[in-house]
């Protein structure tokens, strides 16, 4: 042997180029390593995830006769960071070439990008995983810039010609959005199917985690209800084929509480799959356009332009806009927000409904869905003034799919506003309507949803007009903020006054909202 090889947990990619062919002079390294368990506290199922695919992986190579090296905890913890363990192993086996893909997040690529060991030649290879190649980004996202989604999906669709007839987009649109807001009537909830779930033993790593004191959030389970190799991975896209892409756009921005629905509702839960890999987006796109092309009479081409816009468009956006604006990116913060984090955010114990489902939700499951992400928590956060580093670390432990390259632009960026604008044209505010409109939240909340100052009124609708007229410099030359600030200018002084004295008795109390 002579090539080290190493493999990211992020990087469980069995069609990559790396595996065409068996080498004897190449060694592959997968890691457990405890700088990657604990550079923020995750949810336990998400490291057990994650644990428990790179196991599956090593073993899934090794079975193919390459040389795989898997290490534990147990074996890594001597070694402070990847960089030494990388060193000891180089050096014990007299290695003379080091490998490794181009990592998904800054941290990690810094840190590879720093190695450096006399005789040993290092080379970086693409990851193949994106549609759009990493070396077209910059020229895609300028620093700093306001990149349009839309537009940016457009020109995907283009390129890589999904959803297409000649240089038209299939059905003479190019999104259907503004068709996929439904809220879930009672008569709705008894279709929803129940989500596919699997039951992977983890119980071993789950003592792991224990024997090295790896602090984590969330509701452990030995059964890991989530996919952790390629066969589980298509088996999940095979059912949201099968039965919910029939109603996944019309759906997707709902919620409900109804105990007859499912947590995961209409949505695929393939994020983490993907994000590690052992799926692929094109696969993912390709064989849910296949699928909707062969049942056209059943499922609407709304629905699958509703899917296609969320891989094709923002999986692939967010990762433009974060490789285009780290490190800066990271410690953004243009609206000032200084608040701590309450403390509900950990344990769901709050009284208002909508974040007590949402935090509760993602404690148990490690997921919540995007619209309890930017419309519950998210929209609480930014009307609140919460700190966009402790928002972005609350994102990036609690869920399975989080990886700082897709967490960080949605949560900094489109939920938060702390870029500036770089996502978003205007902050994604919204006041208790807005809930009670998309979910059955409010009917059972402690709160009332139609009040703003008095003392059961939901805390939504005085943080909302606190937020608009906190930041009235920032945004009221926003052309699309020029209702909301007219709606605001309508109110007389006397009722503004009272709504910002409520909203301010709130952030002073907001431990016990
Ligand atoms: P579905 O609703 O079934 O959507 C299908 C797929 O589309 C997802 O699996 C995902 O790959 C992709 N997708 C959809 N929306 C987005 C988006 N905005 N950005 C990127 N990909 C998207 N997604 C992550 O993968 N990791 C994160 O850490 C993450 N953090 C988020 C934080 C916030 C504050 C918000 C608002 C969104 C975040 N998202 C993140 C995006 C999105 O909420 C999740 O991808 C989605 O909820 C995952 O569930 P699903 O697989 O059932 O998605
Ligand atoms: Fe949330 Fe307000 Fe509705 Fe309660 S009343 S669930 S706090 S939006």
């Amino acid at each position: 042997t002579t090539t080290l090889r190493l493999i990211l947990g992020d990087q469980l990619d069995a069609s990559h180029s790396w595996f065409k062919q068996v080498s004897p002079n190449t060694v592959y390294l997968i890691a457990e390593l405890g700088q990657e368990a604990t550079y923020t506290t995750h949810h336990v199922q998400k490291v057990c995830a994650f644990f428990s695919a790179m196991a599956e992986f090593a073993n899934a190579l090794a079975n193919c006769g390459h040389q795989v090296i898997y290490l534990t905890l147990d074996e890594t913890q001597h070694y402070s960071d990847l960089p030494t363990l990388l060193e000891h192993i180089i050096t014990s086996k007299q290695l003379t070439a080091f490998e490794y893909q181009q990592p998904d997040e800054y941290r990690l690529a810094q840190q590879l990008a720093e190695l450096a060991w006399p005789n040993v030649t290092k080379n970086k290879y693409d990851s193949e995983h994106f549609l759009l190649p990493f070396d077209d980004i910059k020229a895609q996202f300028a620093a700093n810039k306001h990149v349009k989604m839309e537009f940016f999906y457009r020109r995907m669709r283009k390129r890589f010609n999904v959803l297409m007839q000649d240089d038209e987009p299939l059905g003479g649109q190019w999104n259907f959005d503004s068709q996929n807001r439904e809220y879930f009537k009672q008569q709705d909830l008894a279709d929803i199917p129940s989500p596919l779930l699997f039951a992977n033993d983890v119980s071993a790593i789950l003592a792991r985690l224990q024997r090295h004191n790896i602090n984590t959030i969330g509701k452990a389970q030995s059964q890991l209800l989530w996919p952790v190799n390629r066969r589980q991975s298509r088996q999940l896209l095979d059912y949201f084929c099968q039965h919910l892409l029939i109603r996944f756009g019309r759906f997707q921005d709902a919620m409900t509480e109804n105990s007859r629905a499912d947590w995961s509702l209409y949505h695929s839960r393939l994020s983490f799959a993907i994000n590690a890999k052992m799926i692929s987006p094109s696969e993912v796109i390709n064989k849910v356009i296949q699928y909707w092309q062969a049942n056209q009479q059943e499922i609407s081409l709304t629905q699958v332009e509703g899917f296609v816009r969320q891989i094709l468009g923002w999986r692939e956006y967010v990762r433009g806009i974060y490789w285009g604006n780290m490190p800066k990116y990271a410690t953004k913060n243009a609206l000032q927000a200084q608040r701590p984090l309450p403390n509900y955010f950990w344990i769901a114990n709050t009284k208002m409904n909508c974040m007590h489902q949402a935090i509760k939700q993602s404690l148990d499951y490690a997921y919540a869905h995007h619209i309890q992400r930017l419309m519950v928590t998210g929209c609480f956060s930014l009307l609140a003034g919460l700190h966009p580093d402790e928002v972005d670390q609350w994102y990036l432990g609690i869920y399975i799919d989080a990886i700082e390259w897709v967490e960080m632009p949605n949560t900094r960026g489109m939920t938060q506003f702390a870029d500036g604008g770089i996502v978003a044209t205007k902050p994604y505010a919204a006041s208790g309507n807005y809930l009670n409109k998309m979910s059955d939240y409010c009917k059972s909340c402690h709160y009332n949803v139609k009040l703003k100052t008095e003392d059961n009124a939901c805390p939504f609708n005085s943080l909302y007009w606190h937020f608009i007229q906190r930041h009235q410099q920032h945004f009221n030359r926003n052309p699309r903020m020029t209702m909301v600030y007219k709606n605001w200018q309508k109110m007389d002084e006397h009722t503004q006054q009272a709504i910002i004295n409520k909203a301010n008795n709130l952030l002073e109390n907001i431990e016990s909202l």
